[in-house]
């Protein structure tokens, strides 16, 4: 039965689409039962109304047709109670409620039982027979373990959007799918589909007898795909800040890559391989490497390997890809949008993106946030059939996408988007302005970067230095660790950008979720395990090399600040200023004026908490690591969908554990801040203002928003606020005392859509 159960899970799970893992899911359990029928309804609390969504045994046209309310019929009672219900004689139940189109008639048994994910119930699983007997225990069983299991694969939204997707009743031909809210904002436009100019997946594998034609047709083709990208920067330089076009001189690093192109020319010279062959083979190895690792930023460049290889077979195909005409408003639908794809449209017509796949990290997220475009990511059930031309709604907070809307909806959305773009422009009216309260106490904002493509969005948010510059990233990227020279040469240009505003980077922080390709680090408790100050320390020669990169990268400068993440305990503290201090002496020894930095420690852990004083006291300063932080106070994992509900950093037991580091820090005289996601939610930043925070860093998206909160609250109100949130017993009273501040306060457009 166990081996049953978990086959039918792996089914279910491995479908690519909702629909599909039904029809697997009701397919399977009907064999395995060894039932007549089996059925899936799904539904949800909110809309009081279960649909068939999937069946083996009942006619297939009662698909979608069949709806009950939660007050009619067994499979109503079911989803009511939230129970099983095992009937021998069906029919003869005073709540039976015949639907002539399923042909159910002939079935007496009936067992049904609920499908419930994080405690609310999505649906009822159902099986039915001839027979007239009651289903056995072990039968009840097994059908409630698999509902439980099935809950585990479905979601709220996936639910959502196969309902939907089958209501065909709706209002004008509108549609609603769901997805991940990607970057903010509401775009009303013309659907415009982009499919992949060249299938890079599906070229056939073919030998030549002229490899040195070939290798000619390949170098050309990789050289039209040069200058394209090029043309492409080209067209987005007016729109785009020029670091940010560093996501291109990516593409142009791979074309000049030895392990891309190079890799692709040896299996065209010593295989005789066709050109498409070698080049499809490659591409599917980086694709298969970037998809393997953890990093979720890291997976996601794949699709850029993939987007890359398809452009270079166009050209080997002479498909040089054709320019095509965009509506003004025009709204860019795909399985994925790739970074390319968006330089194709003309910027002052692009207005919104949508995405079948991918996710908030993805590039094309991260791109449309840098261009301020609006962006949903994952709309999974969404198929691109009929979509171009077509008008489309995409709201950038909640992830709705409407396909036609209906009057109505239009109407809502055109005046939420008129109301954003007002107060888009208020919001960059502040961008000169100081960031204090109106009792005139100044909290400066900083801004979270990683990639050089943050730099110019960072600056031109008005961000007053750099709070968090997480040097992973260049690690990642590499397929060894980067030498001291190469991480100096990009600290440089960070340091440069920003002088003499200061700029704070974090030494490597890897491990727990955050792993380097070529250091792999296999523990079952990876967030408890060696991880960031924890891993450095144990190699020194890892960290001197970076603290040597840093040191010599400010030369000149002089406004490098240094942070250590995961600090534990005063030991790793003094550990770390020795060996500070030691990469200091060596440079000096070699001829180098050394400038010995301000270095602070990360507050991310519950024994740095309790520790904070005497943390304060050998520091320069502390910054919070708020993500870590709430994910080691409530014991919840800051990845894990399962617990999501349960991470919150507005949690009462972590603000009063942010609460007693600011008074630390104050005790000690040394300036706090917070650097983890806690700094760029409003409702969040009241009560760091209300607490007497010194400086906030977050990512340069949220900065002008942030500012407005803290320009519209005295330090006195917010203090009050952040009694009352202390007095609350968990974080979602807390979250609705500060949204209706927020609201009050006229603000309220900075937790939903519209002003
Ligand atoms: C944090 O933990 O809050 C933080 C800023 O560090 P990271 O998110 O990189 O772990
Ligand atoms: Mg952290």
């Amino acid at each position: 039965m166990l081996d049953s159960l978990r086959s039918i899970i792996q089914e279910v799970g491995a479908a690519a689409t909702l629909s599909e893992a039904l029809k697997v899911a009701v397919a399977r359990v009907r064999a395995d039962t060894g039932a007549d029928v089996c059925s899936i309804y799904l539904g949800d609390e909110e809309r009081s109304e279960l649909v068939l969504l999937a069946t083996e045994g009942l006619k297939s046209e009662a698909v979608g047709s069949v709806r009950l309310s939660w007050e009619q019929g067994l499979v109503g009672l079911v989803a009511q109670r939230a129970e099983p219900l095992n009937l021998g004689d069906a029919p003869s139940h005073p709540r039976y409620l015949y639907f002539p189109e399923t042909g159910e008639e002939q079935y007496h048994a009936f067992l049904g039982v609920p499908v419930i994910h994080h405690r609310r119930v999505l649906g009822v699983l159902v099986i039915q027979q001839h027979a007239l007997e009651p289903y056995s225990e072990d039968i009840v069983t097994l059908l409630l373990t698999i509902a439980a299991q099935l809950a585990g694969v479905l979601s709220h939204a996936d639910v959502d959007s196969a309902l939907k997707a089958v209501d065909e009743t709706s209002a004008e031909g509108e549609r609603l799918y769901r997805g991940q809210p990607g970057a903010p904002g509401v775009a009303v436009g013309t659907a415009v589909v982009m499919r992949p100019p060249a299938d890079i997946g599906s070229v056939p594998e073919r030998s030549s007898d002229r490899p040195d034609l070939e290798l000619k047709r390949f170098d050309k083709a990789v050289q039209l795909a040069r200058v394209e990208i090029g043309e492409m920067m080209e067209r987005l330089s007016e729109s785009m800040p020029s670091a940010d076009r560093a996501l291109f001189d990516a593409y142009l690093m791979m074309l000049d890559s030895g392990s891309f192109i190079g890799a692709a020319r040896s299996i065209i010279s010593d295989e005789s391989q066709w050109a498409p062959g070698a080049l499809s083979r490659v591409v599917r190895q980086h694709a298969r490497a970037f998809e393997a690792m953890d990093d979720p930023y890291l997976r996601e460049r794949a699709e850029d390997v993939r987007d890359l290889g398809r452009r270079i077979l166009g050209h080997l195909e002479q498909q040089r890809p054709k320019r095509r005409s965009f509506p003004k408003e025009t709204v860019l639908i795909g399985e994925e949008i790739s970074a390319s794809m968006l330089a194709e449209v003309p910027p002052e017509r692009l207005a919104g993106v949508v995405t079948i796949r991918g996710s908030r990290t993805s590039h094309t997220a991260i791109l449309a946030r840098a261009l301020g475009i609006p962006a949903v990511m994952g709309a999974e059930e969404m198929s691109l059939g009929r979509l171009d031309d077509g008008r489309i709604i995409a709201d950038g907070y909640s992830g709705r996408v409407y396909i036609e809307p209906g009057r109505e909806v239009l109407r809502e959305y055109r005046r939420l988007q008129k109301e954003e773009a007002e107060l888009t422009g208020d919001l960059l009216g502040l961008r000169e302005q100081p960031c204090e309260s109106t009792d005139g106490v100044a909290v400066p904002l900083h801004a979270n970067t990683g990639l050089l493509s943050d730099i110019g969005p960072s600056l031109n948010s008005g961000a007053e230095g750099v709070g968090l510059y997480r040097t992973e990233f260049p690690f990642m990227i590499r397929e060894s660790f980067p030498g001291e020279a190469s991480q100096a040469d990009i600290y440089r240009q960070v340091l440069e950008a920003f002088a003499p505003r200061p700029v704070t980077m974090r030494t490597l922080d890897v491990g727990g979720d955050k792993a380097l390709p070529y250091f792999p680090i296999v523990e079952d408790n990876p967030f408890l395990g060696w991880r960031g100050i924890r891993i450095t320390l144990d190699h020194p020669e890892i960290f001197i090399g970076q603290i040597r990169a840093m040191l010599k990268a400010d030369a000149g400068l002089g406004n490098l600040q240094l942070l250590l993440p995961m600090i534990s305990s005063l030991d790793e503290v003094e550990e770390s200023q020795a060996l500070i201090r030691r990469a200091c002496m060596e440079l000096e020894e070699e001829g180098m004026a050394c400038l010995m930095p301000r270095v602070g420690a990360m507050i991310e852990v519950p024994s740095a908490v309790f520790q904070a004083r005497e943390l304060a006291q050998r520091m320069d300063f502390l910054s919070i690591g708020s993500n870590d932080l709430t994910q080691y106070l409530l014991a919840v994992d800051r990845n894990n969908a399962r617990v999501a509900d349960l991470y919150d950093a507005l949690h009462p037991a972590v603000l009063r554990a942010v609460y007693h580091v600011v008074e630390a820090g104050r005790a000690e005289g040394k300036p706090v801040s917070v650097c983890g996601e806690m700094a760029g939610d409003p409702a969040a930043a009241i009560l760091l203002l209300g607490m007497g925070i010194d400086s906030l860093s977050m990512s340069a998206s949220s900065l002008l928003r942030i500012k407005w909160v803290i320009r519209s609250f005295s330090q006195k109100a917010a203090a009050e606020l952040l009694e009352e949130a202390l007095s609350l017993e968990n974080s979602t009273q807390v979250r609705m005392m500060l949204n209706g501040a927020l609201e009050e306060a006229g603000l309220g457009g900075l937790v939903r859509a519209g002003r």
